[in-house]
């Protein structure tokens, strides 16, 4: 797919991306964006998209995000081509209206629970990020460094700074070529990936000590209660790397880590080292994701959640030979 060519016709282009955005959703739907504008300047183009992590606002013109229609004000507007970036339609939130009234849609994905939504879908389950994604489908000669780091950021994100095993020789090629544009690739990864905030650093501390190991050791659990974020005043967006962070643990196979969103309400993520496919646990609990990397929402308490998902966990680790 080449994406001037799918919106040469159109006048008023929406790109969105999932609700809670994560790097690699911020990073691929600021480069369409750049990249659009930039090629297109007649045209209108508009990114909807949830409040960012500000670790992110060092990327060119993410102020101009219209978080004002995410957070519930009215949209009104219509699109003749609206982009769906890293999600199906159905984790649009508040831009999903404007996906659902377009003239045209395309979907660019890589996740391996999403089936394509779009009029038109470019879902590679095999790439290691949308952002990666988003670079192949903008002409490279029209890339500039703005555009080019936006898209590191992206990539660097979903794939633990190319530490996962989604990152391919495709990856690190296409990385290699981004940083030829002379960004401080080295700033961009201690300030968007690495740093914490010293209340991030405190969540961690505290999911690490309250852990607990199920399963014969090989599956960490730990959670976060509303009342300590409060106490924190944090919110989701400080509780990113902790669940790598636990799944880190020798001989452990998989990690739930979850956070309370409501009264008997979690945002469950999960993480499996390779033997538990846990994009299929969290499809069957309606959530989705990667094989080694997916969530969900769940209901219940604490230990409901947990139960709900060992059973699964439990099933695949005894067909892998895992005892
Ligand atoms: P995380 O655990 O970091 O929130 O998410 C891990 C992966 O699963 C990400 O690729 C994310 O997009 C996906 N994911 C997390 N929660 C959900 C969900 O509720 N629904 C779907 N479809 N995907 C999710
Ligand atoms: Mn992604």
């Amino acid at each position: 797919m080449k994406i001037a060519e799918e919106v040469k016709d159109a006048g008023r282009i929406g790109i969105g991306g999932h609700i809670r955005p994560d790097g690699d959703c911020v990073g691929a739907c600021m480069a369409l964006y750049l990249y659009l504008r930039k090629v297109f300047p007649e045209k209108t183009v508009e990114l909807f998209l949830e409040q960012p992590s500000e670790v992110f606002h060092c990327i060119k013109d993410i102020e101009r995000i219209r978080t004002d229609v995410m957070k519930g004000g009215s949209c009104e507007e219509d699109f003749d081509v609206f982009i769906a970036l890293d999600t199906a339609a159905d984790r649009l939130g508040a831009a999903k209206p404007l996906f659902d009234r377009a003239g045209r849609t395309i979907n660019i994905d890589h996740h391996i629970s999403n089936k394509g939504c779009g009029t038109v879908n470019y879902i590679d389950p095999h790439a290691s990020s949308t952002s990666e994604l988003v670079f192949r489908v903008i002409e490279e000669e029209k890339l500039d460094e703005e555009i080019a780091k936006a898209i590191y950021i992206g990539i660097i994100h979903d794939t633990g700074v190319f530490r996962y095993s989604n990152t391919s020789p495709e990856t690190l090629a296409i990385a290699s070529r981004l940083v030829a544009f002379g960004f401080d690739f080295s700033e961009v990864i201690e300030k968007t990936f690495y740093e914490k905030t010293y209340v991030q650093t405190l969540l961690l501390g505290r999911a690490l000590l309250e852990s607990i190991l199920i399963m014969d050791g090989k599956c960490m659990v730990s959670g976060i209660e509303k009342k300590t974020l409060d106490f924190y005043h944090a919110d989701a967006k400080d509780l990113e790397g902790i669940v790598s962070q636990l799944n880190q643990t020798r001989d452990v196979e998989c990690t739930i880590f979850m956070y309370q969103t409501g009264v008997l309400e979690y945002k469950v993520s999960l993480r499996s080292k390779g033997k538990v496919d846990v994009s299929r646990i969290a499809v069957y609990f309606g959530g989705g994701g990667h094989m080694r990397a997916a969530g969900c929402t769940m209901n219940g308490t604490f230990y409901d959640v947990v139960n709900n998902l060992t059973l699964h966990i439990e099933r695949q680790l005894k067909k892998a030979g895992v005892e």
